[in-house]
């Protein structure tokens, strides 16, 4: 074949092929001009998942009549006009790719009316070919209509997923950009039937009621507030505790100024924030906004625009991990701001069950103990072995005269089913996992240990030898002193033999041999070294699983309280290291629901 010029309706085609995929970025494209017209309110309208209609609607600036058909010409736009402009470009359009490429894929409608136009304008396309432009009566702002969109590429349309998912993908969008750009009123109708309906938060306006309806309640209860900014950038925004981790990765919202986007180098960073609190393999939830210098951010670098290059993404990347982590690190146990998982409302049938009655007879046998204002137990004497001495400024003793103030996690009141702790706060009553909260303390310990210098190690009695294959025999002669900084001391004492000497201290008489076997097995199938601080986190983290009380132990009430004083005192003590909750709260308002007092 020779080579010819291709024509600009094939042009625009192809064009399309990367900028339109499916409805949803139709309507991405479609806001994004609302936006960038300076609109308040939009209105989004779909038949079929979009597949038969599109319909967005603005009140914003409006194209005048004499440039509406250029509008919909190839690299048209009125957002840029120079290279310059380009590394300065504040508005969410500048390819002026969009409408073109749209219209060639559709039977495509636009009407516009300037504010202050006695009519609007309107002109309509299909198959690339453009009708005549007619004066409309249109409302001032701009309204685009798609229809039966790739009816002229079959190949694309075999494409088009079920109506529900091509819907979820627009709502999910619509969701993300409404966290974005909170100021907007947003509907979004389908089938005739409202699916979304937001209204405009003003600048001073409480954003949870936001957060609630584009994500859900959980996250709008729970979401802790970031806001920090550092060397000209600001992170600002909502992180979920752990505890609202998520399977998927289906609740993040990103944006950089202002553009919702993708990024890995973010993304990571939010990621290796949780790292501490999140169990393999679960997502966090958040919505985070970046603002950065529009110099810092190359947003020409993907036809969709919705992901952008980074030009000092190291520091962002430090600076985002800081923020969120920083944030997370508030959450011990009793700062009230981000209280941990409560019983949902749901989780408590409405007959007291026999459990809670038992609890309530445990409640008063105990409260006689100690009667009211009763000062701390002096449990400081009787330190079992498993039980590290207190912090200091834990709130370890009782003080000398008047009423005592009541830590936030209570006092101890029994042990139940040998798994939990019960405990009477000032606010109502505590629950706590102890294993996972005892877990949580020792690796947030072994881990401050660590960053000292080295885990706090104990001779054993009798070294352990160990048969081992010739590759872990190997790995603890490589990783000998990245072993001892864990309390770890493995020496190599033949071809596959290596002799255990030291072990961490917190790990007391657990099964030593077992646990010093997969740390080998792990260093050897987990070589790469540039993941080796990480690494050492997770082993830190099973050390201090495997160190931890196990369910069924027997506490005393002074060994419970210590536990309790120690939560207060570490950080992230919230939640386990696998984020799940370490400890739940009753407050005495909510057991007066549940026994239906006062009614
Ligand atoms: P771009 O957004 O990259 O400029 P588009 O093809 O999306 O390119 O739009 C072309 C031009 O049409 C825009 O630059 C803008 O001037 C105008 N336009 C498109 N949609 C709207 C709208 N909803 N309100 C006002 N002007 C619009
Ligand atoms: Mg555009």
């Amino acid at each position: 074949m020779p080579i010819r010029q291709l024509p600009e309706q094939l042009i625009n085609q192809i064009a399309a092929g990367e900028v339109v995929e499916r409805p949803a970025s139709v309507v991405k494209e479609l806001l994004e001009n609302s936006i960038d017209a300076g609109a308040r309110r939009i209105e989004i309208e779909l038949d079929a998942g979009g597949a038969r209609l599109i319909r967005v609607r603005d009140d914003g600036a409006g194209i005048p009549g004499d440039e509406l058909v250029l509008a919909l010409s190839r690299h048209a736009t009125s957002k840029i006009a120079s290279l310059g402009d380009l590394e300065s470009v504040s508005t969410l359009g500048f390819r002026g790719e969009a409408l073109p490429s749209i219209a060639s894929v559709s039977r495509f409608r636009i009407a516009s009316r300037q504010p202050g136009a006695a009519h609007g304008y309107e002109v309509q396309a299909e198959d690339g070919r453009l009708g005549e432009l007619r004066p409309s009566a249109c409302a001032p702002g701009t309204e685009v209509e798609v229809r039966e969109l790739f009816f002229n590429v079959p190949a694309r349309r075999k494409f088009l997923r079920a109506e529900r998912t091509e819907f979820g993908h627009v709502e999910e969008l619509v969701r993300a950009l409404s966290l974005v750009h909170p100021g907007l009123a947003i509907t979004l109708v389908h089938n005739g039937r409202a699916a979304l309906r937001l209204g405009a938060l003003a600048a001073d306006g409480d954003p949870r009621p936001r957060l609630s309806a584009a994500l859900d309640a959980e996250f709008g209860a729970q979401a802790m507030l970031v806001d920090v900014a550092q060397a000209g950038m600001r992170v600002h925004g909502w992180i979920a505790p752990p505890t609202l981790s998520r399977a998927q990765a289906d609740r993040q919202v990103l944006s950089v100024n202002q553009r919702p986007v993708r990024d890995r180098t973010i993304a990571h960073a939010v990621r290796q924030a949780y790292a501490d609190v999140l169990f393999h393999g679960r997502h966090p939830a958040y919505v985070l906004h970046l603002e950065l210098p529009t110099d810092a951010v190359d947003v020409n670098v993907h036809p969709a625009k919705s992901e952008v290059r980074l030009r000092e993404s190291r520091l962002v990347h430090q600076f985002v991990m800081h923020a969120v982590a920083g944030r997370l690190a508030e959450t011990r146990a009793g700062a009230v701001p981000s209280a941990p998982a409560r019983y949902a409302p749901s989780m408590l049938s409405s007959e007291p069950t026999q459990g809670l009655l038992q609890v309530r007879e445990v409640i008063g046998a105990y409260r006689s103990l100690y009667g009211t204002g009763s000062a701390a137990p002096n449990w400081s004497q009787g330190s079992p072995s498993a039980m590290s001495e207190p912090s200091p400024g834990s709130g370890s003793g009782a003080p000398a005269d008047g009423p005592a103030e009541v830590p936030p996690l209570g006092y101890a009141l029994a042990q139940v089913h040998g798994t939990f702790i019960l405990a009477e706060s000032a606010r109502g009553l505590v629950l706590v996992d102890m294993h996972a909260a005892h877990e949580r303390i020792n690796y947030e310990r072994m881990k401050g240990e660590r960053e000292a210098g080295a885990v706090a190690s104990q001779m054993l009695l009798v070294p352990h030898v160990l048969r081992v294959s010739a590759r872990e025999a190997d790995a603890a002669e490589r990783h000998g002193e990245r072993l001892r900084a864990l309390g770890f001391e493995l020496v190599r004492t033949g071809p596959d033999a290596v002799t255990l000497k030291r072990v961490p201290s917190a790990i007391g008489g657990t099964d030593v041999e077992t646990l010093a076997r997969d740390l080998l097995s792990d260093l050897v199938s987990r070589a790469d070294a540039a993941r080796l601080t990480e690494f050492e986190n997770e082993l830190l983290a099973d050390v201090a699983c495997r160190a931890s009380v196990r369910a069924n132990r027997r506490l005393t009430i002074h060994e419970m309280n210590a536990l309790l004083r120690e939560m207060e005192a570490t950080e992230r003590s919230g939640q386990c290291n696998h984020g799940r909750p370490t400890w739940v709260e009753l407050s005495t308002a909510e057991l007066d629901r549940m026994f239906l007092r006062g009614r």
